[in-house]
């Protein structure tokens, strides 16, 4: 099979990954930045030109897509979709996901469970949106936050009024959510390929840190999801349409609670921690779905 890895950067541990694992099971495996591909939109036969070729050969593609260049990844995504190409995740489900609002309204039809959320477009009685959400501390988060950077904790009515006034002075949107103390800075990440969790790992803030993220200094242990934590994995992943995607949540007093769902989640830290091959996981999740 002719697999493509639309990825910025070829060194990156989870694209490499992937590459070794495809090269290994046989395929032709190419990194293509999605950012210098063109679209080519005519009548019938839609096309992407990379460099001095068409990439008329493709069989499957693996979207690695930032955050930064959604916009543009997810066109180059829909424009192989357009081309009968095999994804791993389609370009409706990455947009969907990076809307963090978009995916929990849709995760609470799904009737997951989830950290009571606020958003309000101009938070002029802030003591409002703090009591909808069981008082204070709550969580402040940026829409479109990614590894932590933009969610704030706000222990008092007051801090809580200074950061939604500084979000929306910058006219940056954001939600407000109840703070999940019981989680103690730590929080779940199974990892779902084929609509199933292969893979799971506790991450850990450092000392006083309440986010867990491993780009703010976190750690990460296997762990085994109990019965609940692995229906609302699945779940999640099922509702936002991601077969393949990593899956955040809490834990706390009333089970587990969904934070978020990435649709593109990095496979160093859970090949890390849980010592399996995620990566060699999706390349058969591909040999068994593309027709
Ligand atoms: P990002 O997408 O930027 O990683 P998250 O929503 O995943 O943002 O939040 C980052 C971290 O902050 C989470 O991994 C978790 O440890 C902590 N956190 C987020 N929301 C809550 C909450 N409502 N209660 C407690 N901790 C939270």
């Amino acid at each position: 099979m002719n697999i493509v890895i639309l990825s910025r950067n070829a060194n990156l541990y989870s694209t490499n990954r992937l590459l070794e694992e495809g090269e290994k099971r046989g395929h032709q495996v190419e990194i293509i930045d999605p950012l210098k591909c063109d679209i080519i939109i005519e009548q019938e036969k839609p096309t992407i030109f990379y460099k001095d070729r068409y990439l008329d050969y493709v069989d499957a593609i693996i979207p690695r897509i930032g955050a930064s260049i959604t916009f543009y990844g997810c066109a180059v995504v829909r424009q192989f979709e357009m081309m009968n190409v095999f994804t791993i995740v389609t370009s409706d489900a990455i947009q969907r996901s990076r809307d963090k609002l978009r995916s929990l309204q849709r995760l609470s039809k799904a009737g997951i469970g989830m950290p009571k959320t606020v958003f309000t477009n101009y938070s002029r009685d802030v003591e409002e949106v703090i009591d909808h959400v069981g008082g204070v501390p709550v969580i402040i988060k940026l829409l479109e936050g990614t590894q932590g950077l933009g969610v704030v904790l706000a222990e008092t009515k007051n801090a809580a009024e200074s950061v939604l006034e500084a979000f929306n002075g910058l006219e940056a949107r954001v939600i407000v959510q109840e703070f999940i103390d019981e989680a103690k800075g730590a929080d779940l990440r199974a990892l779902i390929v084929d609509g199933q969790v292969v893979g799971a790992m506790k991450r850990q803030g450092k000392e006083g840190e309440f986010r867990s993220n491993l780009h703010r200094g976190g750690s990460a242990n296997v762990i085994k999801l109990s019965e609940p934590e692995l229906k609302l994995a699945i779940q999640s992943a099922r509702a936002l349409k991601l077969p393949v995607c990593g899956v955040d949540m809490l834990q706390s007093s009333r089970g587990p609670l969904i934070l978020e769902v990435n649709s593109t989640p990095g496979l160093e830290g859970i090949e890390a921690a849980t010592g399996k091959n995620i990566a060699k996981n999706i390349i058969t999740y591909i040999e068994r779905n593309r027709h």
